[in-house]
């Protein structure tokens, strides 16, 4: 039996290996999914057996967690729109750190009590029925071998599990609140934030450690203090951790806890001798460290920048006028279309907000009939959340061929003839480039400034997400067209049949 279990452990790690290698590429990312949630299948199936096979195991609560966990997953994929995807996956972050944090806290618990040899035969049967025996059985060998409470490494694995897994909890929780509007996105410094957080950390790891090392027989009560003050400390570092990083800076701290929801994944894999956790978790914490440094490369500043730098609101700032805004039509925008060689789409948020993806291939599609190269020019952080825009273009069947990342395309704005910003704002921010005191400042934009002419469709001078105004609206070559993405593209369409 215990063959079979290691066997499926196995493949269901080498699944997840294939799944994620498979997620790089747009085309190939559709079958990854489904690849990589058949292995999950695969490793929750190998546990049952693992844990079946080494303790009694109560299986009305597995069969009650599996209903009831597959039912709000279920419900949450079938209901959650496309531009809410950051927040759930944010959330979904969350729920791993808090199961990492809840199994350290577990296993410190049953370590402790195995140790002190205070487990009547009755509390062992009452631990069994809650499925505390399902623990790895060299850890429970050991405390009956009365051997030390816990040896070293298995107690910084539970530390670093309450710590990580507490800061991705209430981490991912604020940047839940903040990308839902729940907050604001400004960014919030406490006096001496960085000597809290420093504080915040000794207290998880000095009360973790005592918890673990310190505590003396029978004091049960105090074992659980400890533990409570780790886990506290450890939800409270989790919320001065995210609430410095402003709205813009999102999308990295986003990635960055995902990351650490892996990394406490694994660290509970240390915990529970569970070489799958460990996989999978080390999968999940490497990419999204890797995602996380490719999101920093992208807005051209080091991840210490993002995570502690302090933004003054004095430059291009919300509150500021507009002056000299001119606006259109889409009778203006289709003959400029119409008669353009070269035209750019720049996509955003607002383009996914309206369902405008459709409408905009209709649109484009028109224009190559007349022989109008278009291109779509992707940023890498347009949108909420990663690669948003290439779902949302690759839904409406728009050609790869047709998509360019940012990189390869910026240096072609200034020859193309109509740049069309179709819900975007954030990333055609020309203060971005200039001014310092922007929050945006540092980060690469899309230059749709420098081409012939652009055209900006959004529904009002409202400024994006970053909070900031746009000095492109401004700009001689610019014409806004206000509307919805979706109707003012079909008018554009509506138009362009008539030319
Ligand atoms: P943006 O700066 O957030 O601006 C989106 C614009 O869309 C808004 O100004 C809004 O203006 C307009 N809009 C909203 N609904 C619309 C509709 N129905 N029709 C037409 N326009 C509509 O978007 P972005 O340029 O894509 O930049 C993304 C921003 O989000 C960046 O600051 C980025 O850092 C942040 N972010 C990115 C991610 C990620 O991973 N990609 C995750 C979280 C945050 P009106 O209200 O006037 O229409």
């Amino acid at each position: 039996m215990e063959t079979l279990i290691h066997l499926l452990y196995m493949l269901a790690s080498v699944l997840f290996i294939i799944g994620i290698k498979r997620l790089s590429a747009v085309k190939t990312a559709r079958s990854a999914n489904a690849i990589s949630a058949f292995a999950m299948l695969i490793a929750i199936v190998a546990a049952m057996m693992d844990i079946a096979h080494r303790s009694q195991i109560d299986w009305l609560w597995v069969g009650v967690g599996l209903v009831a966990g597959s039912a709000i997953g279920a419900y949450l994929a079938l209901t959650v729109r496309m531009e809410g995807m950051p927040e759930l996956v944010g959330f979904f972050n969350g729920m791993g750190g808090l199961a990492s944090c809840l199994v350290a806290v577990s296993m410190s618990a049953f370590a402790w009590i195995s140790w002190g040899e205070t487990l009547s035969a009755e509390t062992a049967a009452s631990v069994t029925t809650v499925g505390v025996t399902s623990l790895p059985a060299a850890v429970l060998g050991a405390a009956q071998a009365n051997a030390p409470r816990l040896t070293i490494d298995n107690a910084i694995t539970v530390i670093l599990s309450i710590l990580v897994g507490g800061v991705t909890l209430t981490g991912s929780l604020i940047a839940w609140a903040k990308l839902k509007g729940v907050m604001r996105g400004a960014q919030i410094f406490l006096p001496g934030h960085q000597a809290i957080n420093l504080a915040l950390l000794l207290i998880v790891v000095v009360a973790g450690a005592a918890a673990l090392f310190v505590v003396p027989l029978g004091s049960i009560t105090l074992l659980y203090q400890l533990l409570a003050v780790a886990v506290v400390a450890s939800f409270i570092l989790g919320v001065t951790f995210a609430i410095p990083v402003g709205g813009a800076d999102m999308p990295v701290v986003i990635s960055l806890l995902n990351s650490f929801s892996g990394i406490a994944a694994a660290m509970t894999g240390f915990v529970l001798y569970n070489n799958l956790l460990i996989i999978s978790g080390s999968l999940v914490g490497a990419a999204g460290m890797i995602l996380t440094i490719i999101m920093c490369r992208g807005m051209n500043r080091s991840l210490a920048n993002v995570l502690f730098a302090r933004f003054s609101l004095t430059g291009t700032g919300e509150k500021e006028e507009y002056v000299n805004v001119k606006s259109g039509e889409p009778v203006d925008a289709a003959i400029a279309l119409a008669n353009a060689n070269n035209v750019i789409i720049v996509p955003g948020y607002g383009l996914a907000a309206a369902q405008a993806q459709h409408a905009v291939r209709a649109m484009a599609d028109l224009l190559e009939e007349r022989g109008v190269n278009v291109r779509y020019a992707i940023h890498e952080v347009a949108g909420r959340m990663p690669g948003h825009m290439n779902v949302l273009l690759a839904e409406a069947n728009v050609s790869y061929d047709q998509l360019f990342k940012r990189e390869d395309i910026e240096a072609d704005f200034k020859n193309s003839d109509v740049a069309m910003v179709i819900g975007a704002n954030d990333v055609v921010n020309p203060a971005a480039l200039v001014d310092e005191n922007c929050p945006l400042y540092g980060m690469p934009i899309l230059p749709a400034h420098e081409a012939q002419q652009a055209f900006v469709i959004k529904r009002s001078l409202a400024a994006g997400f970053a909070g900031m105004k746009n000095t492109l609206f401004e700009s001689d070559r610019t014409l806004m067209v206000f509307g919805s993405a979706k109707e003012v593209v079909n008018g554009i369409i509506d138009e362009l049949k008539e030319l």
